[in-house]
């Protein structure tokens, strides 16, 4: 008898009679078995996936959207770089350029004209909240700046136009650096590097080693090339208009520069020097305007890229000390 035989008690012959079993119901009845079971598994596993992992699909679209969610971040990160560069444009406009040349500069009004009205964003509703507030404001910051740029483009031909009507008058008109090095130092109240104390510095401070060539600004009558007290030897020039420029501590006059030779823009009229009350050789450059000092940086336009001026306008503003 063998241990694997199945059997029944018949009840008439009161005996274990072997189950006889036919094979192909065994088969039959297994595979059903386990198809049952597969089944089974499968459900509870496609249940287990989708609530707590997700199906392919889903993880597709789920990493798709991640990769979304992060360039749209790196978008963010540009416009908001994009539109603090916008600002630096629009200040040059208006205090350089346009305050420089006396034209009017563009009001805040003005630039943001055609901002308003209906709300054309209203599409980006339909999606989920976040979603669409995320693409209004790329998609608002975006078109604010296209029409922020439209309007610097207008204004910068304009600023041409003008230039090129009123060339004599602003042949005369301090433009350029007065010298190759960058600037060190910017106009307003300085700790002063000799007196230990804040005064109003009055000018700009260029690096420039002893005998660095110091140029004309503009077209000019020499008025003053002369030792002044704290200045050193000094060039003061007149650009007519009410214009005036001063170049301190130099080591000494170009030939030929003294009160009332005529220079033009771009000549060589000094070297720069430690003359006077000063840290260590450098330049210290000035432009009044009706006998008020006003800030030099304006008045760098000609030879000046907007990068230089964004770096020299920072290094100007953050050191607080001068170089006098
Ligand atoms: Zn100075």
């Amino acid at each position: 008898m063998s241990l694997n035989n199945h059997y029944y008690y018949d009840e008439e012959k009161c005996e274990f009679v072997p189950v006889i079993q036919n094979k192909f119901d065994m088969v039959v009845y297994t595979a059903c078995l386990w198809i049952l079971n597969g089944v089974v598994l499968a459900a509870i596993g496609l249940t287990l996936l989708s609530n707590y992992i997700g199906t392919p699909a889903e993880l597709a679209l789920k990493a798709e959207n991640e990769t979304l969610l992060e360039q749209m971040q790196y978008t963010r990160e540009s416009i908001v770089k994009l539109e603090s560069q916008m600002e630096s444009i629009v200040e040059m406009d208006n205090e350089m350029y346009r305050s420089v040349l006396g034209m009017d500069p563009i009001s805040p009004e003005e630039r943001m004209a055609g901002v308003g009205g209906s709300d054309p964003y209203s599409d980006f509703d339909i999606y989920s909240q976040e979603t669409s507030e995320i693409l209004r404001w790329t998609a608002s910051k975006i078109d604010n700046l296209e029409r922020r740029l439209g309007i610097q483009q207008v204004s910068f031909e304009e600023i041409q136009a003008y230039y090129n009507e009123n060339q004599d008058f602003l042949r005369h008109v301090p433009a350029i650096k007065p010298t190759s090095g960058i600037v060190l130092s910017g106009f307003g109240m300085r700790m002063h590097p000799v007196l230990k104390y804040r005064r109003m510095h009055e000018g700009l401070d260029f690096r420039a080693d002893i005998g660095t060539p110091i140029y004309a600004t503009g077209d000019a009558t020499v008025k003053v090339a002369a030792r002044r007290g704290n200045y050193g030897l000094m060039i003061v020039l007149d650009h007519g208009q009410g214009i005036e420029t001063r170049y301190a501590h130099l080591s000494g006059f170009a030939d030929g520069i003294r009160s009332g030779t005529e220079v033009q823009r771009g000549d060589v009229i000094g070297y720069s020097g430690n003359t006077g009350m000063t840290q260590g050789p450098h330049l210290h450059y000035e432009v009044h305007i009706n006998g008020s000092p006003v800030d030099p940086m304006n008045y760098l336009i000609a030879d000046t890229t907007p990068e230089e001026y964004l770096m020299y306008q920072d290094i100007a503003r953050n050191n607080p000390m001068s170089m006098d």
